[in-house]
């Protein structure tokens, strides 16, 4: 289903012509249809059928309140990586026995506040940080449930789609220290041993990745059952992948299949939970931006555009592509472009090399921007953040305003 699709010419979100939305709230403005949200998430959850399992959103892909809410609404659970993120799912109605916290360097600050909160599970990647947990979760007096995030090193090289190999090292505690690490756990007067979780990427495009890892986790699973640790929840991380240039992922019924499949042989029928973010997020928001300029050098055409790296990172960050559309569909003849943006950096360019028809003052969507988009915007420049638009059916929500000047030196000083 495309929440996003051409009506006469003109392009749309759901019931809503995007050119609207930019003539009232201006441009660069990231917009997201919550049918579009709310679709994917339900393919995920409906994929389980009856088996106990919990959707842990992953709050860093898109943490604007308002998708934060309609996620709630429909009783998704929550993966953070930060006191932040607690705190947004907090104010967006978000239920705390859902949330799992991820992330390998929770102060104790955090821990407490997570703590205090009542937090489903608190997802250790060291040992260090299994006695900052005992030691805070002690000095409040309460049982910390706690996970072991395990690195089951799914090896990249049968994988290419797990991109993020060395990166990796940082995360999770290795597969051969794990079982100790529960041992240690078990014995800890504040912790519960709850669950066991993994993450191995993102943007993952086969379901063999996950297999592979799901089996390595398994394998321990039933080692700490033998030996009277038993687990209360298998949360699988996130990772699927979406459709930015033709990739064809396993749909929702696939992957979550794969894994059911995975417990089924081995006759384990431990509740699930997934964090999957990108998925959900991903191809449910654009970023609209107006052409400034038309630009000819030597060798080249471009096309400038109010929208800059600062605006959307991924492009400049990882070479991520992200398809590049005219919001009016004209006939004039194209020309291959380069689409840059205002940021005073060579790498400021959103798309290289795209076969567009377009002039100055269009209006131009990128596409799948839904997630890692806004999160990651910046004052770069000191240009303002964009805002943002959720589309329900023929209304458009301003679910946030765009930054104001006062908002870019607030808290600045200068000295007496
Ligand atoms: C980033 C992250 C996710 C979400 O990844 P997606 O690829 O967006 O699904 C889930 N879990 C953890 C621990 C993460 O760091």
């Amino acid at each position: 289903m495309n929440f996003f699709a051409y009506q006469n010419g003109r392009l749309f979100a759901e019931d809503v012509a995007v050119h609207d939305i930019a003539q009232r709230h201006g441009t660069p403005t990231y917009v997201y249809s919550r049918a579009a949200l709310e679709h994917r998430w339900r393919d995920l959850d409906s994929a389980f059928g009856s088996h106990p399992h919990t959707i842990c959103y992953a709050v860093k892909a898109n943490s604007n309140l308002a998708v934060l809410n309609v996620l709630a609404r429909l009783g998704s659970g929550f993966d953070i990586v930060s006191q932040g993120e607690l705190h947004r799912v907090l104010q967006a109605g978000g239920d705390p026995s859902k949330v799992v916290f991820s992330g390998v360097a929770k102060s104790e600050a955090e821990l407490r506040y997570a703590l205090e909160k009542g937090v489903r599970s608190i997802n250790i990647e060291s040992l260090a940080e299994l006695d900052r947990v005992q030691d805070v979760a002690s000095q409040l007096g309460v049982r910390a449930a706690i996970a072991f995030r395990v690195n089951p090193d799914v090896d990249p090289q049968t994988h290419p789609y797990i991109s993020t190999g060395l990166e990796e090292n940082k995360f999770g505690v290795r597969m051969d220290a794990a079982f100790e690490a529960y041992q240690r756990a078990a014995s800890l007067p504040n912790i519960e041993v709850h669950g066991i979780a993994c993450h191995i990427g993102s943007q993952i495009t086969k379901t063999s990745p996950f297999s592979d890892a799901l089996e390595r986790v398994l394998d321990l699973v039933e080692r700490l059952a033998d030996n009277g640790i038993a687990l209360q929840q298998l949360d699988l991380g996130g990772g699927l992948g979406i459709d930015y240039q033709g990739e064809t992922p396993p749909t929702a019924q696939e992957y979550v299949g794969a894994m059911l499949n995975g417990i089924k042989a081995r006759g384990i029928s431990l509740p699930i939970a997934i964090e999957p973010g990108r998925y959900i997020a991903g191809n449910a928001g654009i970023l609209l931006t107006r052409v400034e300029y038309l630009k000819q050098n030597a060798s080249k055409q471009f096309a400038i555009v109010d929208a800059g790296m600062n605006d959307l990172l991924r492009p400049s960050l990882y070479q991520a592509y992200h398809d590049i559309i005219n919001a009016s569909n004209h006939s004039e003849p194209s020309q291959v472009l380069d689409v840059v943006g205002p940021v005073c950096e060579s790498a400021d360019v959103l798309g290289y090399e795209r076969t567009l028809a377009v002039k100055a003052g269009d209006l131009l969507a990128v596409q799948s921007a839904g997630a890692y988009g806004f999160v990651m915007a910046n004052n770069y420049n000191t240009r303002r953040r964009p805002a943002e638009v959720m589309v329900d059916g023929n209304v458009a929500h301003l679910v946030r305003e765009r930054e104001t000047l006062q908002q870019l030196t607030a808290g600045e000083s200068i000295l007496d």
